[in-house]
């Protein structure tokens, strides 16, 4: 029987570095990344099936009837979610799977798939987090307030995760997750049927 592959979830306040982290993460390493679906609109150079999946909200709302999302959730007016069957078959086939989502998407795929790793990634500080959104230019003045203080009251989900990683350098987060990556798959609870029932 094929290994199961890890399901790994990285997920944090708005401007923490999630995406940036991720995809120095996976320059890095082999994982499976999930290309969630979104109702927003694609930003410059995002392309359809590559960044998102960019949906209209009627197809959308279909597939939650469908039952074809493992996790979707409302973020900041858009809807966003996670494909179901192929992130399970991802999983199945032996792939590391990650998944970079909102606070509370992590929190149903928690619930579905409680044996993922769930990771929290934060800032330094909030002072770093507050020039970290302001950096990345993408937000209005309404739209920077809105996430800026979702990310005080989202810090207190951090203990229903496994682990928190300080994103003070790209290179110190990236070489955290790895360590914890790592250390998951030695887990005798994930290895012990392998080494009793060879
Ligand atoms: P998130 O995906 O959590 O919303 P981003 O990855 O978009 O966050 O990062 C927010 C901004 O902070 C971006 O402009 C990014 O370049 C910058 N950034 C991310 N990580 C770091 C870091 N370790 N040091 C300095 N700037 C960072
Ligand atoms: P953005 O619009 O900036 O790409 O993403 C906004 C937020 O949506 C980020 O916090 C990102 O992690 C989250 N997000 C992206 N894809 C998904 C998903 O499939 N499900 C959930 N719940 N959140 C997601």
């Amino acid at each position: 029987m094929e290994k199961k592959g890890l399901l790994i979830v990285i997920s944090g306040p708005s401007g923490a570095g999630k995406s940036t982290v991720c995809k120095a993460l996976t320059k890095k390493n082999k994982f499976w990344i999930s290309v969630s679906a979104t109702t927003r609109a694609p930003r410059k150079g995002e392309v359809n099936g590559v960044n998102y999946y960019f949906l209209t909200e009627e197809d959308f709302k279909d597939k939650i009837k469908n039952n074809n999302f493992l996790e979707h959730a409302e973020v900041y007016g858009n809807y966003y979610g996670t494909p179901r069957s192929q992130v399970l078959k991802a999983i199945e086939e032996g792939k590391d799977v990650i998944l970079e989502i909102d606070i509370q998407g992590a929190l149903m795929v928690k619930e579905a798939y409680p044996e993922g790793v769930f990771v929290f990634i934060l800032p330094p500080s909030m002072e770093e987090l507050k020039k970290r959104i302001i950096n990345r230019g993408s937000e209005t003045s309404e739209s920077f307030t809105t996430r800026f203080n979702s990310a005080y009251r989202e810090i207190n989900y951090v203990s229903k995760y496994n682990y928190v990683v300080i994103n003070d350098t790209v290179d110190n987060a990236v070489r955290n997750i790895e360590s914890i990556i790592m250390a998951e798959k030695c887990r005798v609870d994930r290895v012990k049927d392998e080494i009793l029932n060879p």
